[in-house]
């Protein structure tokens, strides 16, 4: 069974001490592909480096947080940074208004631009909202969109909002939040919108599956999150697993 996970930051300091370790028990789990996501311009160059150094790929983008200490030049790094062949996306992009560490309208002016310049590069964008998802809707429906758009990472809200985010072409991102027992309300937007328009992922070293939580999460646990996906789909693991395979391939290769 092949295994995905289209959002880790493996480059993170909480991976540091046993990353060979984590790498090899997702390789033997079955992991194919990873997508280790940068937050900021040194941050994503990092993200490239531990993506290349495993055989895996990369996004480049300024996180919402991130936004109000990003160079002048932030645009023409990341598409210098965007031109290796291992970068795959523009991200994590998006707006945070749960935490505000930016203000808002420079997170939204970021995420503009950063949303233009995937456009014009043709390649997809992975999506961060919190506390946003109107805002973030509108710009995202306002904008000129790469083809496939790209990832809603760590899709939270109710089926509604994930019917109009597919209709937008997106993907919805889902991990260690549908394993959740409280979590109906994710399990029902996966229900709704299928395994045809999700992917999987970790968001390591956060959000792990309920067994392992407030523990470090790991890229190897996507095991856990198809097996709730399947419960929820009533669709046999390794046929859930195959489709988002195949998502994959459609967004990032
Ligand atoms: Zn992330």
């Amino acid at each position: 069974m092949k295994i995905v996970d289209t959002h880790a930051h493996i480059h993170f300091p909480r991976c540091r001490n046993d990353l060979e370790d984590i790498i090899k028990r997702f390789k033997e789990n079955g992991g194919v592909f990873l997508l280790n996501i940068g937050v900021d311009i040194e941050d994503s160059k990092k993200a490239l480096e531990y993506a290349k150094r495993f055989g895996f790929y990369a996004a480049v983008g300024i996180h919402p947080h991130e936004t109000k200490d990003a160079p002048q030049d932030f645009l023409q790094k990341l598409m210098e940074l965007a031109n290796d062949e291992n970068v795959r996306a523009i991200g994590e992009i998006g707006l945070d208004y749960y935490r505000n560490l930016s203000p808002k309208e420079i997170q939204k002016e970021l995420f503009q631009s950063q949303i233009d310049l995937a456009t014009a590069l043709g390649k997809p964008i992975v999506v961060h909202i919190r506390d946003a998802y109107e805002d973030a809707y509108e710009i995202l429906k306002n904008s000129e969109l790469p083809d496939p758009p790209g990832v809603i990472h760590a899709f939270s809200a109710n089926s509604e909002w994930a019917l109009k985010f597919v209709k937008l072409g997106f993907f919805l991102g889902i991990g260690g939040p549908v394993t959740y027992p409280k979590n109906d309300r994710l399990r029902e937007a996966v229900r709704v919108v299928g395994v045809d328009n999700i992917l999987t992922e970790t968001d390591c070293p956060y959000l792990p599956p309920q067994k392992f939580r407030g523990r470090r999460n790991e890229p190897s646990y996507i095991r856990f999150i198809l097996e709730k996906i399947a419960e929820v789909l009533q669709i046999p693991i390794e046929e859930v697993a195959e489709r988002i395979y195949k998502n994959v391939q459609e967004v990032f290769l």
